[in-house]
């Protein structure tokens, strides 16, 4: 990649775009307009430069609505914002590495913040490689629910409107897809939410599936907030736990976590969180395993209200713990 150079205003100008390889196109000899400083970048604010290009034949065309900049800082595609290495929306990855984003988001902050960016990020590929850490079961889910092969069917035209509303006169010659609208989360989405990976409707939808596949299918009964750890090393104390499941979920309010109640017995925790929400955090976060003090150890939600208050006196073999195993 073309290094991209920043000029005294702080606009950025750059010679080629950062794509994944679905907005690039199957088109080897794909021809790119550019226009220094086009527009003002989704996130950041600051102009940069922005390509135009067809992707491929029947496809809409596509564009660049992020910088460059921004576009390091979270390793995204400059167009579609999702992740380069596993084609995943910033929230699911996120979420796996237990990783925060760091980018301020007050209006203030957000174009200061990706003018001192720029220096940072010099040698490194991203700030995810800098401060993420060995994830090992994050990294696993990652590539699980990546989708390395290009996908060319998201580069179609957009839907057309007036067919939806069966208005459209053009036929054949009309440039939008004939075909009606499914009300699907996407058409909910905002670039700032999707980049900076909250509230992101398909990030969830994804890390629900996930969990579900992996026995984590949150309990109907909305009282259950616990989740049940077991396998866990000899070594583990409720400190040493109650910091891991902090560390690893950066976008959980640590108020939130209720309690850890270690069975240093069984080698077994409860976390208990004061709401729902953050328990089901928990639980996609977790669902391809977690290490704590060296050891993978096997996640499930708990079963009751009940179960959450057990203490370490009542549980005195693991069949005394009820857990569900969905
Ligand atoms: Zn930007
Ligand atoms: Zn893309
Ligand atoms: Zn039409």
């Amino acid at each position: 990649m073309p290094k991209s150079d920043i000029n005294k205003a702080g606009w950025e100008q750059s010679e080629f775009p950062i794509l994944c390889e679905t907005c690039l196109g199957d088109n080897a000899f794909v021809r790119m307009s550019k226009q220094e400083f086009g527009r003002s970048c989704g996130t950041c604010a600051r102009p940069f430069t922005v390509f135009r290009w067809n992707p491929g034949t029947g496809m809409r065309f596509k564009t660049t609505v992020i910088c460059q900049t921004c576009a390091k800082i979270k390793n995204v595609c400059q167009t579609c914002l999702l992740d380069l290495e596993y084609g995943l929306p910033t929230q699911v990855r996120d979420t796996a590495l237990g990783v925060e984003s760091e980018a301020p988001t007050s209006e203030i902050n957000r174009e200061y913040y990706a003018q001192n960016m720029e220096s940072k990020l010099d040698g490194a590929k991203s700030l995810l490689d800098v401060n993420s850490r060995q994830a090992s079961a994050g990294k696993e889910m990652l590539k699980q629910l990546a989708r390395t092969d290009p996908y060319y069917k998201r580069n179609r035209p957009h839907l057309c409107s007036f067919f939806a509303k069966g208005e459209c006169k053009r036929g054949d010659e009309c440039p939008y897809r004939h075909e009606l609208p499914v009300q699907n989360e996407l058409s909910k989405q905002n670039i700032q939410d999707r980049y900076h990976g909250r509230n992101d409707p398909v990030a969830k939808k994804i890390l629900n599936i996930n969990a579900t596949n992996m026995g984590l299918q949150p309990p109907e009964d909305q009282s259950i907030t616990s989740l049940f750890l077991s396998s866990l090393s000899p070594s583990s104390t409720e400190q040493s736990i109650r910091t891991r499941v902090l560390k690893s979920l950066p976008s959980v309010q640590p108020s939130q976590l209720k309690s850890v109640v270690h069975v240093a017995k069984t080698r077994c925790a409860f976390v208990n969180w004061k709401d729902r929400a953050s328990a089901e955090t928990a639980a996609q976060a977790w669902a391809n395993g977690l290490e704590i003090d060296g050891e993978m150890i096997n996640v499930r939600w708990g079963r009751s209200k009940g179960a959450s208050g057990v203490k370490p006196a009542q549980a005195s073999g693991s069949s005394s713990i009820s857990v569900t195993a969905s």
